[in-house]
Formats: C-alpha cells, structure tokens, sequence
C-alpha cells in the first residue's frame, strides 16, 4: 500500500462519492503475491501474467466446411467444370497424397487442406455423381479455408495480465495447449460488527436487541468477489475487546472490514480506537445512503469502517470497497457497470447528496430499460435491496426525478 491520502483537510465537510474512490483506489495496491494453478481452477481468478501464443491458432489450414477441396486454376470460365474425387481428407485424418490438376478432394470441417488445393467447395454446391463432381464457375481464391494463425498468429498476446479469467479463456488456454498458470493470490478480507444491540442467529432478542445481518450481507457481498473471507462475529462496544479486534484482524488480511460506529462525532470506542491505532480519516461523503465512512489503513491492512445501517452497508461496499479489491486481487478495470433507464416513477430528492436509490428495472419489447421504484427508501430498510435489481443513480446536485426522465442505474446482476 503506498501513503494514505491525507484527507484531514475534509475531515470536517462532505467529500464527493468520486473524491472518496479516487483517494481510496490511489492508496490500493495490487496484491503482489501469486500462485501457478490448474486451470480448470481458475475461473473468476485474475491473470497475473500475459499469455502469449506459443504456436499457430489454428495450426494448420484447414476447411470451413464439409465439401471438396480443389484448384482453382481448374476451374474454368464455362458454366461448369467436372473434376475426379481421388481422396479425402477428413478432421484428424490429413491426405497427404498429391492433388493433380482436373481432381479433388472429399474434406471435411477441421480437416487439414492439401497444399495443392486452393478452394473448398461447400458439398451443397456440388454436384456429384460418382467419383465425379460438377462445380459452378461462381468460386474465389481460399474461399472456406480458415488459415494458420487466424485466430491466435504465433507470438501475438492471447490473453492480457490483469484480465479476469472467464469460461471463454479457460478454451482459449486450452487452445494454446496451457494447463497451468500464474494468478494473483486470492485478498483475504476480515470483518465483524460492532454494537451491544446486535446479536447472532440462534440468540434470544431482548428489548433493543436487533440480529445482526450485515455480517451476512458482507458475507454474501464477498462471496460475489471470490476473496478468501474471515468472519471475527459480533465484537461488543467494549474498549478491550474492540481494540482485540482491529489488532487481531489487521494481522489476519489484507483488509478490514467493520460496520457501525464511525459517524463523525460519535462518542463511541469505535471511533476512539480507531484514531489511536490506525492511519484513519473520518469522511463524511455526499451520497444517501450511507454518509459516514472510515477508510484507512491499520497495521498493514487496508480499513473500511462503514456505517452501520444495513442499506448503507452495501452502498459504500458497492461504491468503494468492492473497486478496492478489485485493484487488490489485480484487476485492470474496476468500473462499476451503470446502463441508463427511463424513469417511471417520480422521485424525490433533495440538491446536496448523491442519492442510490433501489429501483426495479426491465426491458420493454422495443428494448428500451425502464426503472421504477421499489418504494421507502431509508437506509434501513433492507427489504428494499431485496426487491430491487439496481441503484438508480441521481447526481449530487440534482433535485426530484420526474416520470419520463432519463436515469442512470447501476445493474445488481454482478454486484450483489
Ligand atoms: P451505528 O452506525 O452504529 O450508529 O448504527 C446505525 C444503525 O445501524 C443502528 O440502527 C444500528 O442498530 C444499525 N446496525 C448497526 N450494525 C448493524 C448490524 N450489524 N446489523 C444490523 N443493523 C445494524
Ligand atoms: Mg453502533
């Protein structure tokens, strides 16, 4: 990790969503650790090293289709030409007899083109009768014929360091005859909640008491990432035991997650721990929801200290941790995906803070998205990221969104 960002300056106003990720992603760096692995074990996994072809892909010419491999010298201006079928060459059974002019070959798709030829002729464009074949004079110079290198040439880069291994490659490695390769080892990320009114599944609720569900939604919200995760409970607002836990959990990963008690101002011995042990910046950021956030660094782990309603949770996880371990595990683009959406709801909102709103959207039959709202829109109301199968974005300063308005949306679909 390189110098924290000193945020000091705006400890006590509103950052933006945009400054807040820029000074979080300038403080990350990609793990430097890496791991050779099979690679049916590398789905989702990020490249840690460019792959180039180590040969031709294909590897040799070979036909596009099922027909007749012939040349086309012998094809001549007259509406038709006959030709003598002397062979075959079929998908892993070359011919590697020679082609004299006036014949031709049987080929199938796959099948190696004999060097004599020149043209494959789709078998239903042919006429045959017998060892015969009669062929228009309608044909081009390597028509059908797919050629060495045309997918993959020699030496070119197949796959680029940085690229997040999806089914597509896993062939594509396959293709290049590659069992095995390097990737960025796996960030290992640690959380707990903070907070005497939280108990655990399983516990009895007493007056006040609530379950604990970020720990869950965290948990759910990693999973998505494909991190290696430590879950430390429910730690109570306990001075000892909170200072316990961020000392034991910053030596345990690269990050440190914790939800609850970090609004600025707050008395509690979140916030007091935190400025005695760690290089933490107190933010107060100008979205809804999910105002205050802690981000710095304890030990050598990065923190994230979010707040702790459950809908705030997960839309600073969305915004700025998830595109921090992004950069973490080695991953060149962190964007999150936004599509925009006609609005067919009116909504309010008030000029001064980036709203994410929980929005349902759809694709109309003419292909147009549409979203609409899934209703109360406080922070603590989970049901509504639950329905919803997106954040409808309003920007800082906008006011109300009337129905028919143009929105932006961040899709859910690979987010949560
Ligand atoms: P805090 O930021 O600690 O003041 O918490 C803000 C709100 O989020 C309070 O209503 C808390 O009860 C609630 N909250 C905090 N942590 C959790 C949690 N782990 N699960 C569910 N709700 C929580
Ligand atoms: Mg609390």
């Amino acid at each position: 990790m390189t110098t924290l960002p000193t945020c000091d300056s705006m400890s006590k106003n509103f950052i933006t969503v945009e400054e807040a990720l820029e000074h979080i992603l300038s403080s990350v760096q990609c793990i430097k650790q890496y791991e050779t692995i099979d690679i049916r074990r590398s789905l989702g996994r990020v490249l840690a090293e460019d792959i180039t072809a180590p040969f031709n892909v294909p590897p040799h010419r070979n036909s596009a289709m099922d027909g007749y491999a012939v040349k086309l010298s012998d094809i001549s201006e007259q509406e038709k030409t006959t030709l003598s079928l002397v062979s075959e060459s079929f998908a892993g059974h070359p011919y590697s007899g020679v082609v004299q002019a006036g014949e031709c070959i049987r080929i199938m798709t796959g099948a190696v083109v004999p060097d004599d030829t020149d043209v494959v002729i789709m078998q239903e464009h042919v006429k045959r009768t017998d060892n015969l074949i009669t062929v228009s004079n309608q044909h081009k110079l390597g028509q059908n014929i797919r050629h060495p290198g045309e997918d993959m040439p020699k030496g070119s880069l197949a796959l680029e360091a940085g690229k997040q291994i999806n089914s597509a490659d896993l062939g594509l490695l396959a293709s290049l005859g590659i069992g095995e390769i390097k990737v960025t080892r796996k960030p290992r990320v640690v959380f707990f909640s903070t907070g005497d009114e939280l108990k655990s599944i399983g516990e009895t609720l007493d007056m006040g008491n609530i379950y604990d569900s970020n720990r869950y939604t965290l948990f759910g919200l990693l999973q998505k990432l494909d991190v290696d995760i430590i879950d430390m409970g429910v730690i109570p607002d306990q001075q000892e035991a909170i200072e316990k836990a961020f000392e034991d959990g910053s030596k345990l990963g690269d990050t440190l997650i914790t939800s609850g008690g970090v609004s600025v101002g707050d008395a509690d011995f979140v916030t007091a721990t935190l400025e005695k042990m760690g290089q933490v910046g107190f933010w107060k950021i100008a979205m809804k929801p999910g105002k205050p956030l802690a981000f710095g660094k304890i030990n050598n782990s990065l923190f994230f200290g979010l707040p702790g309603n459950p809908v705030s949770v997960m839309a600073t996880f969305i915004l700025f941790v998830r595109p921090a371990l992004q950069k973490l595990k080695g991953l060149s683009n962190t964007k999150t995906k936004q599509l925009t959406a006609v609005c067919d709801s009116h909504l309010k909102k008030k000029a001064g803070r980036k709203d994410h709103q929980r929005g349902i959207y759809f694709q109309d039959e003419n292909g147009t998205l549409h979203v609409s709202t899934t209703g109360l829109q406080g922070s603590h109301v989970l049901s509504s990221m639950s329905k919803a199968n997106c954040f409808i974005v309003i920007p800082k300063d906008s006011g109300d969104v009337q129905i028919g308005e143009e929105v932006t949306i961040y899709p859910f679909d690979e987010l949560i």
